[in-house]
């Protein structure tokens, strides 16, 4: 059965970046995803289009085809008052806020000056060329209630309650 839209795609992976530093992994057989529903990132779903069981491939990833390019414009100084008064603000902290259309997006603490705090509202991994080491563990089609919700279900998928 090879990879096309409404099958589920179950693949052993590892991501590194362009200096070998490992970003994620999952080796063994639990990462599951709907193929033609962009649950993966575009530049991997292409490369996985109608390739069988037991094909391995290195793919490579451009920022455009991965989470897009860093944004300066994204990065702001906000005043350290905004953050609750006995938070401890730290770079690296993640936080959920409120985007410009009222949508929910992930930012970053970039850095902690006196009174200010610079967040950064890019994906962590904006501006990365992603390398995946890919091999595909399984094919399997579909069922109805999946390709209606998006994504798979059952094991490496959604469960609900
Ligand atoms: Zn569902």
């Amino acid at each position: 059965m090879q990879v096309e839209s409404q099958k589920v795609v179950i693949l052993n992976y590892t991501l590194t970046d362009n200096d070998g530093n490992v970003i994620d992994q999952s080796t063994d057989s639990s990462f599951a995803y709907l193929h033609g529903a962009s649950n993966i990132i575009p530049g991997l779903e292409n490369a996985l289009h109608g390739k069988k069981v037991g094909d391995e491939m290195n793919v490579s990833v451009s920022p455009q085809e991965g989470y897009g390019e860093r944004d300066d414009s994204k990065t702001q100084r906000v005043p350290k008052e905004m953050f609750p008064e006995d938070a401890e603000i730290e770079p690296g902290m993640q936080f959920h806020a409120q985007g410009p259309n009222g949508e929910t997006i992930v930012v970053s603490v970039a850095s902690v000056e006196d009174d200010t705090v610079t967040v950064d509202g890019n994906h962590p991994l904006a501006g990365v060329h992603l390398n995946f080491a890919v091999e595909i563990v399984e094919v399997r089609e579909a069922s109805q209630e999946e390709i209606e919700h998006g994504h798979v279900h059952g094991p490496g998928g959604h469960h609900h309650d």
